[in-house]
Formats: structure tokens, sequence, C-alpha cells
């Protein structure tokens, strides 16, 4: 007898499917005959075919099937494009759209917002007429960081979710196993494909005494960077278990969680616990907490399972820490850190201090930063640097507000940013520095990678519990150790801070705040999605052509790229990305920061038509506008990095038919593929010297290729010479459909109008 409990109280009709993972894991059971840790248990229970898939960890390719799907709106765009193109009435799973991440922090939360929703217009209506069509849920600019607003309403032990963002395991912290992936991943599983993922290997990390003082949530997952490093935790789940889980809260779990992404971690994971149970009751969830404990028997590690790698950590021993600069995983102890400060000659003058975001402003985050707060102004202090509180949802800070935290943190001169990522994702219109200027900042957020805040290169910018950081503002200064070292009140006498104390969850409740969330309508058949066809930011996708049966003769070799080619040299970010929702605008960024391998430099190749030298991608759209396909020539690894799918629309749009690489990043291979490119292999990697930008080069056999075999590449050189060479593919039966259908989506369509 399956029970109907609701995913969310947001969606009609949508249940917990606690049932498939019982099953499925019984199957699993059976074969594996071995006991499971908790990620496996949540992964295997969301198999597509838990009887014929491989499971191996940190081998096999699993078929998965998430219960959801997040974007936020600037990777949303292109992802809900490409949907569009799958001729699909809904999408497959639950799916919600978050308006965040382009919110700009100049003045404060108010005018921020009516400044970006402005600027922001065409995205924001574009979003919001899709998401209304699609069945999606749309949080409006305003509502909150993604991340929080799913804690808040999506989030669910034992359930799994895809999200268009780094730190979507942030979930982790409500025991759902939650994937930071790219665009192409959630077109799939919002149009009914698997998604696969190499099964996750295991971090256990055993937590043992007890957290107490200046010590939070933030420091496990600092101290943790500290030890795997940021590469520690690539392609592992860490999962959290022991004892001292239970001295933490639900919103400090999800900030241990969330940080994993720091460490590469495909997500972080706690069990079950009582904590959580008591956020979701806050959160208007009993429901699901009582059936979570229903279920509770698959939502802990089994006995004796074991972990590919253990860490253990005391609680009751556990320092605060500040990790930085320029990366999260250079983790220092208080205790050192003044000394470490001097050592490495970091500017002492603190700048700014900058709390909230996705990672640390729960209500208990905030709580805490206003009791130090308001034992500065008992003082009679106010913040000596520049501080700013970012809510990471409109519930947060419309709770926050009436409970007198906002005016608390305004009286000592802080200021409420909008509910949005703002200074953490760049968007900060900082005056206090020029450019250049070297300076300080520590913030409660995630990331603290060079550039990323205030895009200045000299800014050394440090992350750290939201309880340091507000009390290290009042000092101004980096040395500050609220632990043993006192402050002068404006009385002239000296003060040490107590202990920071705050409440896990609001005695008198949430308060919602504004509503600012868009349900979709029961049939949204009739909504026109509103893309401007004079847009600079948004361009609705015309579908590839198909193939047309014939052999690609005679492509020119657009670039050959020497070295290092990920996907940052073949999409390139920054102030490429306001055009993602455009992909003939953003296709001028296409492979201009490819090396060409016959001159050395980037973004200029050979017009083999013109003889001329030109711009890679004015040369790619020559060819494709004279009808002449051609292909790119690469060296090992091609297309590492960022999963972003527009590395592999760019070239496609262009005209591009083939990648030739010695090697190729596995996704970037899949995303090509998706888009009805070839990705080939060198059979005999030396092949690659065989070959210059002023080759013709033709794929040939095509129509007789079955998967496994090897395809023919004839060249033609400048001066007419011949040669020829194999390659390899790992193209299967339904990929090389793909390709004859001009692409993964034109294949979904024409299954979908069928
Ligand atoms: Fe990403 Fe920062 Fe926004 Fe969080 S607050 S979602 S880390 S940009």
């Amino acid at each position: 007898g399956d029970k109907q409990v609701p995913m969310s109280n947001l969606e009609k009709g949508k249940f917990v499917n606690y049932a498939r993972i019982e099953s499925n894991l019984q199957v699993v059971r059976q074969r594996l005959n071995r006991p499971l840790t908790l990620a496996e248990k949540i992964v295997y229970g969301h198999l597509d075919n838990p009887h014929e898939q491989d499971i191996e960890r940190g081998v096999s390719y699993l078929k998965l099937r998430p219960d959801r799907v997040a974007c936020q709106d600037a990777t949303a765009q292109m992802a809900i494009l490409q949907f569009m193109s799958a001729g699909l009435p809904q999408t497959a799973v639950p799916t919600s759209v978050h308006c965040d991440h382009l919110i700009q922090a100049q003045v404060g939360g108010p005018k921020d917002l009516a400044r970006a929703i402005d600027i922001n217009k065409e995205v924001y209506d574009f979003l919001a007429t899709a998401c209304a069509k699609y069945g999606i849920g749309f949080w409006k600019p305003g509502s909150g960081i993604i991340h929080q607003i799913i804690l808040e309403n999506y989030a669910l032990p034992g359930l799994m979710m895809i999200g268009t963002d780094s730190h979507t395991p942030n979930a982790g912290g409500l025991g759902m196993v939650a994937c930071g992936v790219g665009g192409a991943d959630a077109v799939d599983v919002m149009a009914g494909i698997p998604w696969e993922l190499k099964a996750p290997k295991v971090i256990g990390v055993y937590l043992d005494g007890k957290m107490s003082g200046w010590t939070t949530p933030k420091d496990v997952i600092l101290k943790v960077a500290g030890i795997l490093t940021v590469k520690g935790g690539t392609g592992a789940i860490i999962e959290y278990h022991g004892p001292g889980v239970e001295s933490l809260s639900c919103t400090g779990m999800a900030t241990i969680c969330n940080m994993g992404a720091e460490i590469g971690a495909t997500t972080s994971l706690f069990p079950y616990n009582k904590r959580m149970a008591s956020y979701l009751q806050a959160t208007g969830r009993s429901q699901q907490a009582a059936y979570a404990q229903e279920f509770n028997h698959n939502l802990q590690p089994d006995e004796g399972s074991e972990y590919d790698r253990r860490i253990e950590i005391n609680l009751s021993e556990l320092e605060p820490h500040i990790n930085g600069p320029f990366t999260p995983d250079l983790a220092t102890p208080i205790s050192k850190f003044a000394e470490e400060v001097k050592k490495n000659n970091w500017p002492e003058e603190l700048k700014v201090g900058l709390i909230g975001s996705c990672t640390n402003s729960s209500y208990e985050d905030m709580s805490r930063s206003a009791h130090i707060a308001k034992e500065a102004a008992d003082h009679g202090l106010k913040t000596k640097s520049i501080f700013t509180i970012t809510p990471g949802s409109e519930q947060v800070r419309a709770t926050i507000a009436r409970d007198g935290f906002v005016d608390t943190f305004e009286n000592v001169g802080g200021v409420v940013l909008a509910n949005a990522c703002g200074p953490c994702i760049g968007q900060w219109d900082r005056q206090d520095v020029k450019k250049g200027e070297v300076n300080s900042i520590i913030s409660s957020y995630n990331r603290n990678f060079t550039g990323r805040n205030d895009a200045n290169p000299a800014t050394h910018a440090f992350v750290a519990s939201p309880d340091l950081v507000t009390a290290m503002t009042f000092a101004g200064s980096l040395s500050f150790n609220p632990l043993t070292d006192s402050l002068k009140g404006a009385d002239g006498k000296e003060f040490k801070f107590s202990d920071p104390a705050g409440h896990e969850l609001p005695a008198k409740g949430y308060d919602p705040g504004e509503n600012t969330f868009q349900a979709p309508p029961e049939d949204g058949a009739s909504v026109n999605v509103a893309v401007s066809p004079t847009s600079d930011r948004l361009q609705l996708l015309k579908p590839f052509k198909a193939w047309d049966g014939k052999d690609i003769i005679d492509a020119p070799v657009l670039i050959k790229a020497k070295g290092k080619c990920t996907t940052d040299h073949i999409s390139a970010g920054g102030p490429w990305l306001k055009y993602r929702g455009h992909l003939e605008n953003i296709s001028q960024n296409c492979l201009i920061g490819a090396i060409n391998a016959d001159n050395g430099k980037a973004n200029e190749v050979l017009n083999q038509e013109t003889g001329e030298y030109g711009a890679v991608p004015t040369v790619g759209a020559y060819y494709r506008d004279r009808n002449i396909p051609w292909v790119v020539v690469g060296d090992e690894n091609y297309g590492e990095g960022s999963s972003r799918e527009h590395a592999a629309l760019e070239p496609r749009f262009l005209g591009g038919r083939a990648v030739i690489c010695r090697s190729f990043a596995r996704i970037h291979e899949t995303n090509l593929k998706k888009q009805g490119m070839l990705p080939l292999w060198f059979k005999n990697p030396a092949d690659y010297e065989k070959i210059s930008g002023s080759d013709k080069l033709s794929i040939v056999g095509l129509n007789d290729f079955k998967p496994g075999q090897d395809i023919k590449v004839e060249i033609t050189h400048k001066d007419g010479s011949k040669d020829s060479f194999l390659t390899t593919s790992s193209i299967n039966e339904g990929q090389w459909e793909w390709f004859k259908a001009g692409s993964a989506l034109n294949k979904m369509a024409a299954a979908a109008a069928a």
C-alpha cells in the first residue's frame, strides 16, 4: 500500500516514491550481498534498471531516475530553450526555476532588486512564461537563493535531485542526494531520459563529540576541505555519520553539504535524524517528516558498511577555522590565524565582512550573528569594516526582520542586501577600493577564488563562519581572535565577546514574507513563451539539420588546437555569460581561447577559402554560410572543465560536424554527441601530428558504420598530397540515432510527435 505523501506542498499530484527505493534495494541487496552505505542506498534506490545495471563504485556508469530538477536563472535559459525543442508538453519530473544570480548588489535590497528586474526583464519574462507553459515552478527575483528555497520547500530525505548549479548538494542537509550538473543533464531528466552518473565512491566522515562555543557547522567543512583539498572529493559522495551528527542543526548540516562542492564531491549527505524532522515540521512538512521516520531504515547506513576512505573529526576539539585566501582548502584554525596573516603578509586591515548567501543564511546563523552584533552595540560600537547581510530567502528575510535582527544589523552599520547571490557571484558594485588595490575581505560564503566577489585579483578573500565574520567586522582586523582578544567599547572599557548564542528555529515560526512563487497553471498549453525576435540575450533554438546520409567530404580543419583545451577555451565565461540564452551571440566566443597549433596564437585561424586569417567564429560561420562542413582537431582530454553545454552547441551552430582528438573529457564528449557532432578519437594518437590547419578531412564509410567500428578519415594536404588514418569512437546505437537525426533533441521531438 503506497502512501500518497506530496513531494512538496507546492505541487499537486506528485508523491514521494519511497516504494521504488525499497523495491530497487531488494534487487540490489541480493546482487551485491553486502552492507550498503547511505549514499549507496539512495543512489541505487534510484536506478533505472536495478536488475541489469553494473554496479561498481568508481567504475560503472549508473542510469538513474532523479525525483526532481532545479535550475537557477543563469543556467536555466539554455536548458529551457533546449527542452522546448524536445516538443514535450510538460517536464517529466517536478522542476523549479530560481531567479537569484542576476541581481547586482549596489545599495541594498529593495533598490537593487528593482534595478535588476528592469535590466533583466526579458530574461525573467521568458523564464516566467516558459515555466507556466511546461509545468515548472517559478521563483521570482527577490524570492531568494535556489539552495535555500530548495531546503525550505523541496528537499526531502532519501530523494534524489539534480540542479544546474554547483552548490545543489546543499539539500544533503535534509538527507537528499542532490548533485550539481550541466544544462544538458537537466534537459535529459526534464525530458524523461535517465541521468548518467559514474557510481560514486563514498568517503565516510565520522563525527564524534559535541559542538560548542564559537565552533559552528561551517568549521566542520572548513576542516574537511583542509584535509581533502579542492580535488579530494572528486567522484565521491561524502557521507557524514556518527554521534556528533546529533549536535548539528538541519541548516548547519546543509552548510556542510553545500561546501562539499569546494572539494569536488559529487554530493554530501547526512542520515535522517531528529534535527531534520524539526526543520521539516517548522517548514510545514510534518507529513513528510512522519513518512521519513517510517522509512528510516533506508535513511541510515547499514551496520558494517565500508567507505572508500574514512575521516574522523571530534567536534568537541574542533576549532573555528578561516580558509583562504584565493582557495577554500587553505585551512587555518583561528588560534593560528593572526600569526599566518603576519607570516604571509596578508593585508591585515579587514575592509568588508559579508554574511549570508546560500551557504550560511539560516535563522540560526542570523540569530547568532545578531547576538554578536547586539553585544557590540551594547558597548556602543559600530562595525569598522563594511558589513553586508544576504538573506538566503524571502522567508528568512521576513523572519529576521520580524524578530528584530535586521534592526540590530542596521543599527551597527550593516546593509541588508537583496535575497540573491549578489557579491557571492561577482554581482557587486564595490566602491570602497579601486581595481588592483590590495585588500582583505571575509565572508561566510563558500568560494573565494581570485576575483570571484569583486573582480579585483588583488582582493584577498577568506571564508569563515558568520560568527567569526561578524565579530571581525567590529575589530576591522584580520588579526582579531574573538575567542581570546578584547575590544575597546565606546566607554573606553575593554570587553570580550561572550560565546555566540542563537536559535536553531524561530520560536514564533517562520514568516513567509511576500509571496514570490508562481505556480504553473493546471494546463499551460495556451501560454505563449515570451522571446522577442530582437533580443540580444535570448533566441529560440532552431533544430539542427538532420544528417543527409552522405560522408563528410573535404571538410576544412577550422583549428588544430594545441595542448589544454577546456570548455573555458571553447566557450569563454565572464562577459559572455550575458548571452547564454542566445546561441548566435554567444557563439562569437567559440574556441577563441584555443591555441592554434600552426601559429601558437589564440583566435587566429586560416580561412582555407580566402587564404586569409580570421577569428575562429568568423571563419566557422564563413564556411557554414557556404555549406562547407568543418572539423576541429584536438589534443588530450579535450573539453575538460565545466560541463557547460554551450561548448558543444556553439561549434554545431557554426557548422562543425566532427571533433577529432587524442582523447576527450567524458562529459564534453557526450555533450557533442547530443548536439549531433561526431567525437572521434585518433586510433593512433601520433596521427595528430599528420594534420595541420590547412588540411581538408573526409570522414568516410559513415553509411555502413556500426557502433564499435573504426571510422576512416582521409587527409588532403594543401599541396594536394593525401594521407589517411583511423579513428575510434564511443558512439553507441542510441547515440548514432542522435547523429542521424541531427541532435538528441531532434530524435526526442520526432518520438514525441509520433
Ligand atoms: Fe552560488 Fe553563491 Fe548563489 Fe550560492 S549564493 S548559489 S554559491 S552564486
